[in-house]
């Protein structure tokens, strides 16, 4: 009878154990995704004028890779030069905001593979005739957003006659009140402020080479292949064609 009482107490442990019961949970990672972003870059990171809620198409993208991983996705807009350092902080797990893969910031931040093809481009008023292509902007002055890879080109073309700005509405609005002849930020994003906010303003020539953007991570992180991973399987899938084609339509990628 003993033996009995005792296999059926060593039964009931293992099921114990295999459910998982005596408070002892197995590691499953954090269950919120804290994600910085910037909402000043539409179509990709924006809010419609007189509302709270993020669009775009990183906004989709990170939802759609929220859900492969599980997780509950929490955004946190702050100040474009405030994200790699809050990465790298651990005061968000990654961040998305159309973030260029450049070999510098690899060096300091874990880059996802490239998720977008962009590049720079060049944005003048209309009726400017003197700016066709990048060497044009010598000693004249240009605004972009602090901390990107526009304003990096910008200093590289211009010298000491970048004008700095924490937001790309005030890029625009700089521009609009001329006191910049031109403004460099991504294509894509160009597009959309020309358009949307229907500018007076023109893109001048074609010439930058192009950039892709990645998904930023701590260093080493054990979330960056779990991000390629879903990445390639919403790819795959065809859920992140239809994520583009919303933000894009048919424009070929
Ligand atoms: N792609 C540019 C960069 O990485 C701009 C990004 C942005 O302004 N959100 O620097």
């Amino acid at each position: 009878m003993k033996k009995y009482v005792l296999l059926l107490l060593s039964i009931l442990m293992m099921l114990c154990f295999a459910a998982g019961c005596g408070g002892e949970k197995k590691d499953e990672g954090p269950k919120v995704l804290k994600v910085g972003t910037e909402a000043t870059f539409p179509p990709f990171e924006f809010r419609e004028k007189g509302s709270k809620e993020l669009h775009g198409f990183d906004i989709d993208l990170i939802n759609a890779i929220g859900k492969k991983l599980d997780m509950k996705v929490e955004i946190l807009d702050m100040d474009f030069e405030a994200l790699l350092p809050s990465v790298k902080r651990g005061n968000v797990n990654l961040v998305i905001a159309g973030v260029t893969i450049t070999p510098e910031r690899q060096k300091v931040v874990d880059m996802s593979d490239p998720y977008f093809q962009s590049g720079l481009s060049i944005v003048v008023n209309k009726g400017n005739t003197a700016i066709h292509k990048p060497e044009d902007l010598k000693g004249r002055a240009v605004a972009v957003q602090i901390e990107t890879t526009g304003e990096e080109k910008a200093k590289k073309l211009t010298g000491d006659k970048v004008k700095s700005f924490k937001t790309n509405e005030e890029v625009f609005q700089a521009l609009k009140e001329k006191t910049v002849e031109a403004v460099i930020i991504d294509k894509p994003v160009a597009r959309y402020y020309i358009k949307k906010l229907a500018l007076d303003a023109v893109i001048a020539g074609d010439s930058f080479e192009p950039e892709a953007y990645g998904i930023v991570t701590r260093r080493h992180a054990e979330l960056t292949p779990r991000i390629n991973k879903a990445l390639a399987e919403l790819k795959q899938s065809g859920e992140y064609d239809k994520i583009y084609e919303k933000w894009f339509g048919k424009e070929t990628k």
